[in-house]
């Protein structure tokens, strides 16, 4: 089958040819002729697949006739992050060479006023994440009754990002006449119930499992101790010969944490998390992508959907919480066809997570033991500490073996043998803090105690103000959130009145109603949610 069978115009298969795709995907094949038709899409194919041209090259085609009025865009791109919205807008480019249209970029990390003045001269295309979108409109920046076309990319990472009521609330301001083309790369029961809500008699097209991982991926899993693994991901990197890698960490800090090390060994690296400015962001994915930095260490959010062709290694520096997220991980490499390896580096309280990944791709990991490291095995029955995503990792210390350098404290059964004969836990890890005293309390007249955690109402609507207070705080305000140690449990905001000094009690963490979404807690747009979701 060519391009020319899909019914793509003139203009169209010249751009196509020019970026030298001969012939359509699979999903390409299928959706194309659909989306010319007008009709919904409900589509579940992965990044990787050629799913983002199986709706542009349609749409570019469809919006070729008509024109943009002022701050009404004819059609919306709805993605998660800001690297797959970029994406999009790429492929706008490169496949809309030969048309007329205009597009429109709204994310997070840039100018509003730029991008208002784009919305103002009339946009073909908007391209969005849902954050900045609902600002934008808050504003009265830009009006939605003229979308024709809505497109929502990466449901299920939305879903998982806490962007569903913003979507929600973003589909209803469209038109109910409109085509709506779904992609996910799951289709989950409330991936299904969304699709449901948003479509009209869709045709549903299936590329591939969700869950396959692809045969040109040599997997390997090597378990060792927490403070091994810095030294295990060290002697891979060396040994193998790794033309560029994308490291995973489960979780933001840990992805700081590691580059530096990884600076420190004098490796080749750079960082990709949602904490960075957008513009060190887009600068660092281009250096990676031309091959300039040949390690990148990076979190789930920042890195999912990235197209990055002929990546040799990925390597897991920590065993991903959600198995679908380890099949995402290790399909950045061994793409078209091309040869790949991934490593993924575990530890014996892992057990659960890895048999998971293991249900999921209906495979066993090859286990390897790397020179230097003592290897050790799975414990099937232990629940990692993990405590949610935002509790501390045990370290060496803490399971009761010294760091580098110090003198050795009694050592700790192996993972194996506990699992044979139960062992005294030793005394560093049982060994509990001591709650530090409680600090004086100041006069009450200085420091007037008031609700610490405002109704979700109130919640949302601060959210909204902060907001329109700008990034300038923002770190201050993590950093606040960070001593206080209760990160996604509490704004560090809500904690007024004490000065410094609040009093223990305060500090406890209070569990939200289940109700709320990350998104409502989020004192930014989907950035802070990455960061709750990564934590
Ligand atoms: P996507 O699934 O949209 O992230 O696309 C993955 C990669 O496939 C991107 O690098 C696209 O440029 C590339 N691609 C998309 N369509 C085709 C095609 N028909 N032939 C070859 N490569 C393609």
């Amino acid at each position: 089958m060519t391009f020319e069978d899909l019914g793509l115009g003139p203009e169209l298969l010249k751009a196509l040819a020019e970026v030298g795709y001969t012939c359509p995907t699979p999903i390409q094949a299928q959706a194309i002729p659909v989306v010319l038709m007008g009709r919904d899409v409900l589509g579940c194919a992965q990044t990787g697949t050629g799913k983002t041209a199986s709706f542009t090259l349609p749409m570019i085609e469809i919006l070729a006739a008509g024109r943009a009025k002022a701050r009404m865009p004819r059609s919306l791109i709805l993605a998660p992050t800001r690297e797959l919205a970029a994406q999009a807008a790429e492929n706008f480019d490169n496949y809309g060479k030969y048309h007329r249209l205009t597009k429109a970029l709204i994310i997070g990390g840039e100018s509003m006023s730029d991008q208002s003045a784009l919305l103002d001269r009339g946009v073909d295309v908007l391209i969005a994440t849902p954050g900045r979108l609902l600002d934008m409109f808050e504003r009265g920046r830009i009006l939605l009754n003229d979308v024709k076309v809505l497109v929502i990319d990466e449901a299920d990472r939305m879903l998982d990002m806490g962007f569903i009521p913003d979507v929600e609330r973003i589909v209803g301001l469209l038109p109910k006449i409109r085509q709506t083309l779904f992609f996910s790369a799951t289709l989950g029961p409330e991936i299904r119930r969304l699709a449901d809500a948003f479509l009209m008699n869709p045709k549903e097209i299936t590329v591939s499992p969700g869950t396959s991982t692809a045969a040109t991926v040599e997997q390997h899993l090597a378990v060792v101790e927490e403070i091994d693994k810095r030294e295990t991901l060290r002697h891979l990197i060396r040994t193998e010969n790794v033309k560029n890698a994308f490291i995973f960490c489960n979780r933001k800090r840990d992805v700081d944490i590691l580059y530096r090390s990884l600076k420190k060994h004098d490796f080749d690296v750079c960082q990709l998390h949602g904490d960075m400015a957008q513009s060190a962001r887009g600068d660092t994915l281009d250096s990676f992508k031309k091959g300039e930095i040949r390690l990148m260490v990076c979190s789930d959010v920042a890195a999912r959907g990235i197209d990055v062709s002929a990546v040799s290694h990925v390597f897991n520096f920590d065993v991903p919480i959600h198995a679908e997220d380890y099949v995402h991980r290790i399909g950045r490499t061994g793409r078209a066809g091309m040869a790949g390896r991934a490593f993924t580096i575990a530890v014996p309280d892992d057990g659960k997570a890895v048999a998971a990944i293991e249900k999921l791709i209906g495979n066993t990991i090859p286990r390897i033991a790397v020179e230097g490291v003592p290897a050790l095995e799975l414990d099937m029955t232990a629940r990692k500490g993990r405590g949610g995503r935002g509790a501390a990792k045990p370290t060496g210390r803490d399971r009761g073996r010294p760091a580098r350098g110090e003198s050795p404290a009694p050592a700790p059964a192996p993972a194996s043998a506990v699992l044979r004969e139960p062992q005294p836990a030793s005394k560093a890890a049982i060994e509990v803090p001591q709650p530090r005293p409680a600090p004086a309390a100041p006069p009450r007249e200085e420091a007037p105690i008031r609700d610490i955690r405002p109704a979700a109402a109130e919640s949302r609507s601060r959210y909204r103000d902060e907001r329109g207070r700008g990034r300038d705080d923002r770190g201050r305000r993590r950093g606040r959130i960070d001593e206080l140690g209760i990160g996604e449990m509490l704004h560090a905001d809500d904690v007024v009145g004490f000065g410094d000094h609040p009093p223990d009690f305060i500090l406890i963490p209070v569990p939200l109603p289940s109700k709320l979404s990350a998104r409502d807690l989020a004192d930014e747009d989907e950035d802070e949610v990455e960061a709750v979701a990564e934590e």
